[in-house]
């Protein structure tokens, strides 16, 4: 009989959006009217079309490809010049990376599990608390770590507690890692890092010789000077980071799909034997054996937004999310709530009152505002204590959850 990887039965059946789900459900056959003006803020996925400049550059993609004389076929499987050009001479001006670091892909959440195909084992994993849980269940599929633990967490990881007291930015380890995960601006605490702050985590990388996996997602949501765009921004991590990037969130692509990898061709990794390897060369091979590019009416989209056009359309969808959050966070505040993050990103950490847990504030949101926000609780140990509200809806949906936070919650 075939073997299977074992390593999936380790882990923990989908717990958070499935027990939502059960909750909403039990909420919708008891309560029938109310139901029907159920508001979602629960998940992070966009609502606003797709820009008009993105669309255009994808019809106009499609009819080429329609046409004998302009037909394309197999691309480059690191993305096309285009786009790889247009990335760096938009996104990362000054920054010395070049269009050759650039992997093009079909979204972040793949490349940010993929990434663990070029890494060996016996690497010591360090990850927040809070996190985006595809960080923690790609290393348990590929066996970087022991059993799960009673409270969700896995052996073998090492968890890096988020909090108010540190700003939702960890603490450097005492022991040595090899490879840390972070995610700024971040999910799900909708908090951001300063440039001290990450100058910090890329000294501690450079010193143990770790590799820092830095998820920028929600990088075009940032709105305050001191928040670095890119890792690359910070001395030294050309030597110890690689950066992920998605047009998911920027752009209304989380149907679309196109994402890219960065990683600078200085980085080194250490072979069995100790001796320096070069990371690009590895992630290079196994991108062009695993993966034959994303598709080119997709690329085409992605390069559409650093048009004119492009650019003031994604400006408006970034001033409506954004502004979004701020109503929200208002109204949190304005009913004596703490409120962290929606400033640099799009989601708006709650602490939870004294007295009620990130679960019992699901409950409270959801049977007397008849709102769907997501617990704490459920990115993580560290996460109890606090919600989740999404601002990616549209205005009046927003507004109408500020007016039944501030009615029913205040
Ligand atoms: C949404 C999101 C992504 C983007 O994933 P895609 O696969 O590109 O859609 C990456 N990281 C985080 C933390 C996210 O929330």
């Amino acid at each position: 009989m075939a073997r299977i990887n074992d390593n999936f039965l380790k882990l923990q059946a989908g717990y958070l959006f499935p027990e939502i789900a059960r909750r909403v459900t039990a909420f919708t056959e008891a309560n029938p009217d109310a139901a029907k003006n159920l508001i979602r803020c629960g998940i992070g996925d966009v609502t606003e079309p797709v820009p008009e400049a993105t669309r255009k550059a994808m019809h106009d993609a499609i009819d080429e490809l329609g046409n004998r004389d302009t037909f394309r076929g197999y691309g480059p499987e690191q993305g096309y010049e285009f786009l790889r050009d247009a990335i760096v001479e938009n996104q990362f001006v000054g920054l010395g990376i070049e269009a050759d670091e650039i992997f093009v892909s079909d979204g972040s959440k793949c490349d940010s599990g993929n990434i663990l195909d070029i890494f060996g084992p016996g690497n010591k994993i360090a990850i927040t608390d809070p996190v985006y849980p595809v960080y923690v269940d790609t290393n348990v599929m590929i066996g970087n770590t022991g059993a799960a633990n009673e409270d969700g967490s896995f052996e073998g990881l090492v968890y890096m507690p988020c909090n108010a007291a540190n700003e939702f930015v960890p603490a450097i380890p005492e022991e040595k890692v090899d490879l840390i995960y972070l995610c700024y601006p971040n999910n799900p605490t909708g908090t951001a890092t300063t440039r001290e702050q990450l100058q910090a985590w890329v000294d501690y990388a450079l010193k143990n010789k770790a590799i820092i996996l830095y998820d920028a997602a929600y990088e075009s949501f940032i709105q305050e000077e001191d928040v670095p765009h890119s890792i690359f921004e910070i001395e030294g991590a050309r030597e110890c980071a690689i950066e992920f990037r998605s047009f998911s969130k920027i752009a209304g692509f989380t149907g679309v799909r196109c994402a890219f990898v960065v990683i600078p061709k200085t980085l080194m990794g250490q072979k069995a034997g100790g001796t320096p390897h070069s990371i690009h060369s590895l992630w290079s091979r196994r991108h062009s054996t695993k993966f034959n590019g994303a598709s080119y009416p997709v690329q085409r989209g992605a390069a559409a937004i650093f048009t004119d056009e492009g650019k003031a359309e994604v400006a408006e969808l970034i001033k409506h999310y954004m502004g979004n959050a701020k109503l929200l966070r208002e109204a949190c505040e304005e009913i004596g709530l703490t409120v962290f993050g929606g400033v640099n990103a799009p989601y708006v950490w709650v602490a939870c009152p004294e007295g009620t847990d990130s679960w019992g504030m699901f409950d409270r949101m959801l049977n007397e505002a008849n709102v769907v926000i997501t617990p704490g609780a459920g990115f993580g140990a560290a996460g109890e204590g606090y919600f989740r509200i999404s601002s990616f809806n549209s205005r009046a949906n927003v507004e109408e959850v500020c007016k039944r936070v501030k009615q029913q919650l205040g």
